[in-house]
């Protein structure tokens, strides 16, 4: 006889996205148009821009979870291979409300370019899940997390595809992910992923690595137009790994960091947050929200503070048409990946704004889980001072290409930026030949 169970289910599914094609407030209509406009640049056929506009492989996975009170719920993950033309499929994991398949595709295609533009060994591709991890409890997390590899188990590896944190994931994630992998495969394999405990193979320095690079970028472009870190004032979008190291190194370099923002709201001081002490206010509370040594401030304004550089280090598409024209800042460093829409780049670039973008500005993340996977391979471990000079070396080798690159051309820093990455791939492409 079959007993029938009366446990509720519940089914949670990606938002549905009711925008037409090309609305620009869909990741991978941005991403698009900004390979487009390289393509054009390039001079390429359109069967060359189609093999890049597209995925190489995505897999939608559905992942049950037994939840802590016993009834279960239907999770949706997702992983896309953008690129595997110079090497495995490299991209972080992301846990968000927020995700879905296009995101994630966009998602893939921005790390393509940035391994290419950086010269890292790797394709490009991103995971995601749709779910709040906030809502959730640490061992349900573990089983999200074990059951998700162990359904992408067949298409990741350190041959083919190198998942690390991304938003909502961290290092403890990344270490549930390298267990349920080795316990799969019989044996232990640390370099499946990056972003590990240090103790399980990670690396010095990677937790800090995307942080540090974006503020070695900021500086590089301070430099650039002659100012000085100490006549410049900042405002950062985001709390969370990116921007609270990002806010507190460029803190620690001279510049008045006066407002920050995390997603329960933002605080302001005019002359120059406490970073450290606002680190200690969120360790408490949870968020930048209720800082005694500031003021409130809607988070939305963040972004339209009068301030010399901005540093957007939170989500996709917040810099777009309808704030646009209202952003002061003259300099704009993307921690994030994808912040500024098509349309709001053809707002700054009319301003005479210098964007930095994200696949430059925030490669220093993918940069150091570079440098960990060949340190695992070596089974030689750096200091932390090595990885923070070779990384800086990385970063401004690429700033002083991008640079040059759109000087010579003509270009915006993005423009020049994905012109070179995309071409490095094309050239793969081309040398490898189509196969059959
Ligand atoms: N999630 C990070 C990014 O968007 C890092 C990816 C990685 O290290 O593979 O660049």
């Amino acid at each position: 006889m079959t007993t029938i169970i009366d446990a509720p289910v519940t089914i949670r599914q990606a938002p549905e996205r009711a925008t037409p094609e090309n609305d620009q407030s869909n990741p991978l209509v941005n991403a698009k148009s900004q390979l487009a406009t390289a393509a054009q640049t390039l001079g390429f056929d359109p069967g060359m821009h189609q093999i890049l506009a597209n995925p190489r492989r995505e897999m939608t996975v559905q992942v049950p979870l037994r939840r802590d009170d016993g009834t279960t719920e239907i999770l949706t993950g997702y992983r896309v291979q953008h690129n595997l033309s110079r090497g495995p499929a490299k991209g972080g994991l992301r846990y968000s409300p927020a995700v879905d398949l296009d995101e994630v595709r966009a998602l893939a295609m921005w790390m393509t370019w940035k391994c290419a533009l950086l010269d890292l060994p790797y394709g490009g591709a991103k995971g995601g899940i749709t779910l709040d991890p906030r809502r959730y409890s640490k061992a349900e997390l573990e089983r999200v997390t074990r059951r998700y590899t162990s359904e992408i188990l067949p298409i990741i590896g350190p041959e083919r595809d190198i998942p690390a944190p991304d938003i909502g994931t961290d290092e403890r994630t990344m270490a549930w992910m390298m267990d349920t992998y080795s316990v799969n495969v019989g044996y232990t394999v640390p370099a499946v992923v990056t972003g590990k405990p240090v103790s399980v193979g990670g690396s010095l320095g990677r937790a800090s690595a995307t942080s540090k690079g974006v503020v070695v970028i900021a500086l590089a472009a301070l430099a650039h137009l002659k100012r000085s870190p100490q006549d410049t004032t900042a405002a950062v979008q985001g709390f969370g790994k990116v921007g609270a190291g990002a806010a507190l190194l460029l803190a620690r370099a001279g510049v008045r960091v006066v407002a920050v923002a995390d997603q329960y709201g933002a605080v302001h001081n005019n002359a120059g947050l406490n970073i450290e002490d606002l680190q200690k206010h969120l360790e408490q509370t949870g968020s930048v929200v209720g800082f005694t040594d500031a003021e409130a401030l809607d988070a939305e304004l963040l972004l339209e503070l009068d301030v010399d550089l901005l540093v957007p280090a939170a989500v996709e598409g917040v810099l777009n048409e309808s704030n646009a024209h209202r952003i002061k800042a003259d300099v704009i460093v993307e921690g994030a990946n994808g912040p500024t829409t098509a349309a709001a780049d053809k707002v700054f670039t009319g301003a005479g704004k210098l964007v930095v973008p994200d696949i430059l500005a925030n490669a220093g993340g993918v940069v150091v889980s570079y440098f960990e996977w060949v340190q695992g391979s070596n089974a030689y471990w750096w200091s932390a001072q090595e990885v923070g000079q070779r990384l800086e070396h990385r970063m401004l080798q690429a700033w002083d290409g991008v640079v040059s690159t759109a000087a010579k051309l003509g270009l915006s820093l993005r423009e020049a930026a994905t012109v070179t990455a995309v071409q490095k791939v094309a050239e793969a492409h081309q040398l490898r030949g189509l196969y059959p």
